[in-house]
């Protein structure tokens, strides 16, 4: 049985490092910062554990974390030749071929593996994952990865996967900037904005964000899609660098990374959530979303 040293029990790694468990095809150690997080399991100090694992999974916050783990604490001077280590964080491309150069020179393994579906996919273990890296290490760690997703797919080498990653999340926050755009524009016209999401729903304007997100987390006033706002301003960094790198003009990301920056720097608390991106937005209009549907459907 494979041995897996699982690092970082946050929001995504806590349920998913349960299904590594639950398949019971693998003996798990883990760790986190935060020692609450690893009580289920058995923990492990990282360093003294990773010489004999046969994978090494991270689920940091992203790459400043995972390089201040695997370089600054020796991690990764310490797990064994023949090894894979797995960043299935979000992090940045760049950091993360650096990183897969040094792994390499000790013979470990590199395969950036990131994911999408949030903390309702990490739960049900029907997250996507994203997998960059060699294809004999790929398909070495694909058993891992099928306890926690469903859909398993290879974008090329190593970074491919963290770059998509960024990207996408990239598109989703344009998804949910420019669908708070419409409501709020049509609440100040005086549309309803529960029946223009509807509307919308059943036409050519809807995405994921008009779909999945703004009844449950915007229009309901709630904002806990359990997404961290922090992270995915981190995210949309990565993806500008990618744009900057490839000397690619996005005029319409960098207004969304601006209007994001900004909903972070009025909301400093770690756990602000991402979808208070649709409520700075609606703010600069003087709308809030939730009031006026609830108004709405007063009949006010
Ligand atoms: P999180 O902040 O909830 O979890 C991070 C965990 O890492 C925390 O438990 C923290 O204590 C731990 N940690 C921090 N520093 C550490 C260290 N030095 N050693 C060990 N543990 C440490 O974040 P999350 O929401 O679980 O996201 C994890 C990654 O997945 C991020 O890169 C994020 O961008 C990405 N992601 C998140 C979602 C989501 O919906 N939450 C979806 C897809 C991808």
């Amino acid at each position: 049985m494979s041995r897996v040293l699982f690092v970082g029990l946050g929001v995504m790694g806590l349920p998913m490092a349960r299904h590594v468990a639950a398949s019971g095809e693998f003996e798990l150690v883990v760790h986190d910062v935060d020692a609450g997080r690893a009580a289920e399991f058995v923990a492990a100090d990282p360093v003294a554990a990773a010489g004999s694992a046969d994978v090494v999974v991270l689920m940091l916050p992203g790459s400043d974390v995972v390089e201040r783990v695997l370089v600054g604490d020796g991690l990764l001077a310490a797990v064994r030749a023949g090894a894979v280590i797995v960043d299935m964080s979000s992090s940045r491309p760049a950091s993360t071929v650096a990183l897969a150069e040094r792994a390499a020179a000790r013979g470990v393994g590199y395969v950036d593996a990131p994911v999408s579906g949030g903390q309702v996919k990490a739960v049900s273990g029907e997250l996507s994952i994203m997998v960059g890296g060699a294809a004999e290490a790929v398909e070495r760690v694909r058993p891992l990865l099928e306890t926690m997703g469903t859909t398993i797919m290879p974008t090329g080498p190593v970074g491919s996967g963290h770059a998509v990653k960024a990207l996408n999340n990239l598109l989703s926050a344009i998804g949910i900037a420019g669908a708070a755009e419409v409501l709020t524009t049509g609440a100040k016209f005086g549309l309803d904005p529960k029946v223009m999401l509807d509307v919308i729903n059943a036409s050519t304007g809807r995405n994921q964000a008009t779909q999945v997100k703004f009844e449950p987390y915007v229009l309901s006033g709630t904002f806990d899609a359990g997404f961290a706002l922090r992270l995915m301003v981190k995210d949309l960094r990565t993806a500008l660098e990618i744009a900057e790198d490839t000397a690619t003009p996005t005029p319409v990301a960098h207004a969304v990374v601006e209007a994001a920056a900004a909903t972070l720097a009025a909301n400093q608390d770690p756990g602000a959530d991402h979808t208070l991106l649709a409520r700075w937005i609606a703010a600069n209009a003087g709308v809030d979303l939730h009031e006026a549907t609830q108004r709405a459907a007063k009949g006010a």
